[in-house]
């Protein structure tokens, strides 16, 4: 059996003494391109942060590539998006500079750019598609942009998986299409991508695997497989959903 590159092994997460979901299990293969999808306050956004070592788990482990991850240490090339809604800043920082910043995150204070720098963040700009907004400040750009920007940010470092929680959740369903599209294209070209979503509308035509998630794994498979009206009620409840 292949060895998945990312492992959840009995994984228990809360917050003060509230668990939000215990013992969850999740493995996910190199090249897979998988939905996460369950309601909101189900805890999809508290796996990714767990999985990137951002709050520290009550139990279990986290493995990359075969290797345990001591808790609350990020694997070492993975790329997050994290949920973002229209960032309306009120200081002209540029496209390429937050694309930048990926580069130092590690830092306290960002050095001068260099060239290398600029060069680097208008190509993943370029790759993303919206290369020719390097300049414009952030606050400027449609959500739709800003999102890119972002996911050009997570890029830097050549990730092997990138985390995107909610990336669709804000935008209208042109610019969702236009996202899940990129999307894929980098997964073609060998990106594997998860991504949270409590809107099944938007990823049930276009995620090759998906992954039912409240308070706990509920099931997984490709779309027409297990979205079945029982499978959807244990993800969603009463909270009905029209395809
Ligand atoms: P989702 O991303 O699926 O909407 P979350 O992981 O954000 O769900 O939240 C899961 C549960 O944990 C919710 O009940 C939420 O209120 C709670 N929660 C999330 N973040 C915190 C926090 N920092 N402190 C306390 N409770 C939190
Ligand atoms: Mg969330």
């Amino acid at each position: 059996m292949e060895q998945p590159l990312l492992e959840v092994k009995n994984l228990t997460c809360g917050y003060q003494n509230k668990p939000v979901f215990t013992q969850v299990n999740l493995s996910l293969y190199r090249g897979q391109l998988s939905g996460l999808v369950g309601p909101s306050g189900s805890g999809k956004s508290t796996l990714m942060k767990a999985i990137l070592g951002l709050i520290h788990p009550w139990a279990g482990e986290i493995w990359f590539r075969g290797k345990r991850l001591q808790p609350g240490t990020s694997p070492p090339r993975v790329g997050y998006v994290p949920q973002v809604e229209t960032v309306d800043w009120n200081f002209p920082v540029t496209a390429e500079e937050v694309v930048m910043m990926g580069r130092y995150q590690k830092q306290r204070m960002l050095p001068w750019a260099s060239r290398g720098d600029r060069t680097a963040a208008r190509e993943l700009l370029n790759r993303v598609g919206v290369a020719h907004i390097a300049r414009q400040p952030i606050g400027e750009l449609s959500g739709g942009q800003q999102q890119r920007v972002f996911l050009a940010r997570a890029l830097v470092g050549e990730p092997e998986i990138v985390l995107l929680d909610e990336p669709t959740s804000s935008s209208d369903l042109q610019v969702q299409h236009e996202l899940l599209h990129l999307l894929a294209d980098l997964n073609q070209q060998g990106l594997t991508i998860l991504l949270s979503t409590h809107d099944l509308n938007s990823v049930a035509t276009h995620l090759p695997w998906v992954v039912c998630f409240n308070h706990g794994l509920i099931c997984q498979g490709q779309p027409l497989d297990i979205f079945t009206p029982a499978n959807l009620e244990r993800t969603f409840g009463a909270q009905m959903v029209v395809f």
